[in-house]
């Protein structure tokens, strides 16, 4: 009985965890943890589900492959900050994913597996696995017609204007092609085009991509396809839906699509079992490392078309497919420092400064050491030869020592017994790997941490960074976000650098912040395991922190996606007198605590209106969105017959403009919307724009 309460918190953990990295992965092109940490964490969710079969649900992350489409959560650009909402589009055939393995001895399985069910007589084809970001292409007599991404498998986004921009890509197919093809690959960037790219951005200010793959997946996703023409993207194609064209074989179907002038890999290879597979896995671990492009291991494939529909598919991936993953690639550099850093939740992260070294396509200056415990089983010291492993993640790891190169007299690191920041002793709860400084409300990392974090584009969206926190802080203008309501003109002009245009910059953010919807507030308060998407649901299911406030824990585990973990979080976070302050403190400042007295809608003015946005508007597209929501409106990613009108902000994208045309569906700017919610006061009825006093119907002919 334990043991099965502490399987159903663990799963409700790890799903949360997985769906959250997920979103960082495929959406925001910024992971946060390795590929083989998420991957060991599903297979824990996959083990303990499978334990308990009764706890499965359909929509868990070992059931559904992960989604890029950019409408979920508050999705971002992570390079432009910009919202991209492409057109979704659905898939013909779905767009799984693989299922994926780091031992051989699973693939020794595969293949036994696949020696009973077939018998004798088929054949794999092996593959590179190719670290990018999955493309599905339709040809329609000869002519590339559309590209959509994965998206969730079931509908991708809609990049066939970018797509258009990549040079192997062709326009036009030679040869005896079919009349309506689907292919699909891989969208890549090479090495020397991605440190190129990173070169120019670390030049500009801005932040480097951490890898090839999310600099692929996030130049596809550019606003602006001229970009993408400059970015170097390469495909290389993989797979043509066994319905879309008969062919007997795998093999077959790629070496037509050659034909017809479409990028195929050579470096596939037929054999017929265990010991070729082998082989060809043990020759490109080596050989992998002189591509031009990122691979992350081989996929092994039933070449036999027939036999592949005997083996069919699950939810999630096909049966007739497996792909082997190689481990992370090592470097060993010398560790010359090791910094001790303090998040805002107060733990405790040792960080190695390293001796910059190349790896995976990225210098490598820093690693994480995660923990006291690690740093001792590694038996770690200043001045050591280390391994540096980096799989797909931002921030690399220390995996081991080079013992054999380690000089005499190097001390043991001491792990500080104090806040390397305020001076408070540490604390280590039994059974936690972390330390902890527990001087929470004092301590100034934490501080600067819960006020960046309030302030981050999916909380409360007001503009300043890193150094603008760090110097409120330090000039002890601010110790809690709702202090950054305080702050007066003449407080900023005190600050290094700061004049009086960025001083009331500054101010409007902070006034339109308060414009943010109590979904945003709550995810702002930084309630841990609270996430964004757990934020909004919670908002909605409960309407106000009063009620929120209230909840006792059944209650708040009727809400999907609530469990063990989170409602107790909910509940230790709200039951704290210091928080309950700040958040009265907020409201006095009229941050919205509540979606709306009894319907959580402040008008009926866009009731039964389908809405769909597209280009940029005075405030974020979130709030847009949140404000059709308040107004009774229903906000849509893509228009058709039932869209009721667009709404078109700066530069909307033309593929809509032309389907509005065609479908006679008006289109309205910012300022005509405004103009048809009622005048609350805030945000609702405010048209910020300053052209927006004329306000106008546009034609939709006009485009
Ligand atoms: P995957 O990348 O493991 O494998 C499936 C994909 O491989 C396909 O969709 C296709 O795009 C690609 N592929 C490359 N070469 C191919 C070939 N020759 N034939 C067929 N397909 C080929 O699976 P996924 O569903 O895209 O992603 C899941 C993986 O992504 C996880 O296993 C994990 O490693 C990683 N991930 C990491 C994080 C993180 O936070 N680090 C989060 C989510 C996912």
């Amino acid at each position: 009985m334990l043991d099965e309460s502490k399987d159903i918190l663990r799963i409700e953990e790890l799903r949360a965890v997985l769906r959250e990295n997920s979103r960082r992965y495929y959406v925001d092109n910024n992971p946060m943890i390795s590929d083989f940490e998420y991957d060991s964490l599903m297979r824990e969710l996959e083990d303990l589900e499978a334990l308990h079969p009764e706890l499965a649900t359909p929509d868990s992350p070992t059931r559904k492959v992960g989604s890029d489409l950019e409408t979920q959560g508050f999705g971002e650009n992570a390079e432009s900050g910009i919202r991209m909402d492409f057109v979704q589009r659905p898939h013909r055939y779905p767009m799984l994913s693989l299922a994926n393995t780091y031992s051989i001895s699973e693939i020794e399985e595969f293949a036994a597996r696949a020696d009973k069910t077939l018998g004798k007589g088929f054949t794999y084809c092996l593959e590179l696995k190719f670290d990018g970001t999955a493309i599905c292409l339709t040809y329609k007599n000869g002519e590339l017609y559309r590209a959509l991404t994965r998206g969730d498998g079931v509908q991708g986004d809609d990049v066939t204007r970018n797509v258009r921009m990549i040079p192997n890509i062709p326009l036009k197919l030679r040869g005896d092609f079919p009349s309506d093809l689907e292919i699909r690959g891989e969208i890549l960037m090479p090495y020397k085009d991605f440190e190129r790219l990173n070169a120019e951005r670390e030049e500009a200010g801005e932040i480097p991509f951490a890898n090839p793959r999310n600099a692929a997946s996030g130049s596809l996703k550019l606003m602006d396809p001229t970009q993408v023409a400059h970015r170097g993207l390469y495909c290389t194609l993989y797979h043509i839906p066994a319905q879309s064209v008969t062919f007997s074989t795998h093999d077959e179907a790629l070496k037509s699509a050659a034909g017809w002038g479409l990028p195929v890999s050579d470096n596939r290879k037929i054999c017929t079992g265990i010991t070729g597979i082998k082989e060809y896995i043990d020759y490109w671990d080596k050989e992998r490392r002189f591509l031009p492009y990122a691979t992350d291991g081989i996929v092994i494939k039933i070449n036999e078309l027939e036999a592949q529909r005997t083996l069919g598919y699950t939810s999630k991936s096909p049966r007739w497919a497996v792909a082997f993953k190689f481990k992370a690639e090592q470097a060993c550099t010398r560790l010359n420092s090791i910094d001790y850093q303090v998040g805002r939740t107060g733990a405790v992260t040792p960080v190695a400064n390293l001796e910059p070294v190349l790896l995976s396509g990225t210098v490598v200056k820093r690693a994480t050491l995660n923990n006291e415990d690690q740093m001792a089983l590694l038996d770690i010291r200043v001045g050591d030869y280390v391994f540096v492993e980096k799989g797909g993640e931002i921030i690399p790891k220390i995996t081991g020592v080079d013992f054999s190169r380690r000089t005499q007299g190097l001390a043991s690191p001491v792990f500080p017994t104090v806040c390397p920041d305020c001076g408070t002793a540490l604390i280590r709860k039994e059974g936690e790997a972390k330390s902890f400084c527990p001087n929470t409300y004092s301590c100034p990392q934490q501080i600067k941490g819960r006020i960046l974090n309030f302030m981050s584009r999916k909380a409360m969206n007001i503009i300043g960074g890193k150094s603008l926190v760090d110097q409120l802080v330090n000039k002890g203008l601010v110790k809690s976000p709702a202090d950054l309501y305080y702050l007066s003109k003449y407080e900023l002009l005190s600050l290094e650098g700061w004049k009086e245009r960025s001083a009331e910059r500054f101010l409007a953010s902070l006034q339109e912040s308060k414009q943010a919807g109590f979904e945003r507030v709550l995810f702002a308060l930084g309630i841990p395991f609270v996430g964004e998407t757990t934020a909004r649901t919670l908002a909605r299911h409960f309407k106000s922190i009063d009620r929120l406030i209230s909840a006792e824990r059944p209650e708040l585990e009727e809400v999907s996606d609530v469990g063990p973990v989170i409602a107790p979080s909910v509940i230790e976070f709200l039951g704290m007198e210091s928080h309950r302050d700040e958040i009265e403190r907020l409201r006095a400042f009229g941050l919205r605590f509540e979606i709306s007295q009894e319907s959580g809608l402040l008008s009926n003015a866009l009731e039964g209106k389908t809405i769909v946005i597209s280009g940029n508007f005075s405030v974020s597209r979130e709030q847009i969105k949140e404000l059709i929501g308040q107004h009774g409106g229903k906000n849509s990613g893509s228009v058709s017959a039932k869209t009721s009108f667009l709404l078109a902000g700066e530069k909307p994208g033309p593929e809509k403009l032309k389907k509005c045309a065609q479908l006679q569906i008006p289109v309205l700017d910012e300022a005509a919307f405004r103009a048809m919610l009622p005048d609350l006061g805030g945000i609702a009825g405010q048209a910020r724009n300053d052209a927006g006093a004329v306000h106008s119907v546009i034609e939709p002919t006009l485009f």
